[in-house]
């Protein structure tokens, strides 16, 4: 089996001034300071990346865009590209969360073309997939992941995917309170392991790691890291408080 160091990732999506999302970030660093053997990201909203990357200089703190654009420069009015993000300090980069694909036309398609990008830059890419409430009472998760991933991936080789992250967050669960539970969530990620297998081979499959997110709180957070296939959460609403992301840091 082999060895997936847990991520505990924050979205910070569209809240926080640039003065209160550096504040967070620095109650953040106090709180996590001696946690070890967990990786730690934060995406603040675009206006606050720079300020929170020198905020958590140094610490065991990352952070990470919550998109981008895959050309490195050019006329494409309010976008980002991968360069910018590294020259302001991330290292991570969230892709394909589902409120992209709700509210901004992301398709599987961009999120194949944003992967590559982040990858040629050096940025970890974060690829979150999952179905909607809809989609899983017609029984439909396991082919809806299916495409997402297939897609999604489509033209890589295992070499290229080495840093790869999976974020399954079934949309039913974000911001609704409602958390998959730890078996729903284990199926799906055994489900995509195996998956990745087929795609790829098992030591690939075996190698990356997958979050779970969808309503992740200190109450249920070391339950659904016990299960053998769940790498590390992808927390939207209970990462915007640094003391009750840390509790989810440490698992408790
Ligand atoms: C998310 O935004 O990725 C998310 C999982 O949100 P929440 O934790 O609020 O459900």
């Amino acid at each position: 089996m082999a060895n997936r160091t847990p991520l505990i990732a924050g979205n910070w999506k569209m809240y926080k001034t640039v003065s209160e999302a550096v504040e967070t970030a620095g109650q953040l660093k106090k709180n996590v300071a001696d946690t070890a053997g967990v990786d730690i990201m934060i995406a603040p909203t675009f206006t606050a990346i720079a300020a929170v990357c020198d905020s958590v200089k140094g610490s065991n703190i990352d952070v990470g865009g919550q998109d981008l654009f895959w050309e490195t420069e050019g006329a494409y009015t309010g976008q980002l590209s991968p360069t910018m993000l590294v020259d302001v300090g991330c290292r991570y980069v969230i892709i394909g969360h589902s409120e992209r694909r709700q509210y901004f036309a992301e398709t599987d398609e961009s999120v194949n073309k944003k992967i590559a990008a982040a990858i040629k830059t050096g940025l970890i890419p974060v690829m979150c997939i999952g179905e909607s409430e809809n989609q899983r009472e017609a029984g439909q998760t396991f082919s809806v992941l299916d495409k997402q991933v297939k897609k999604g991936l489509k033209g890589f080789f295992a070499d290229d995917l080495k840093t790869l992250v999976i974020a399954y967050e079934p949309v039913w669960a974000i911001g609704t309170g409602k958390t998959a539970t730890s078996t729903q969530a284990q199926e799906v990620h055994q489900y995509l392991r195996s998956l990745l297998t087929e795609i790829f081979d098992q030591t690939f499959a075996q190698s990356v790691r997958i979050l779970y997110g969808g309503s992740v709180k200190p109450e249920n957070v070391s339950e659904l890291m016990s299960m053998p296939d769940i790498d590390g959460a992808l927390v939207g609403g209970a990462s915007l408080n640094a003391d009750i992301f840390s509790k989810i840091v440490r698992f408790q």
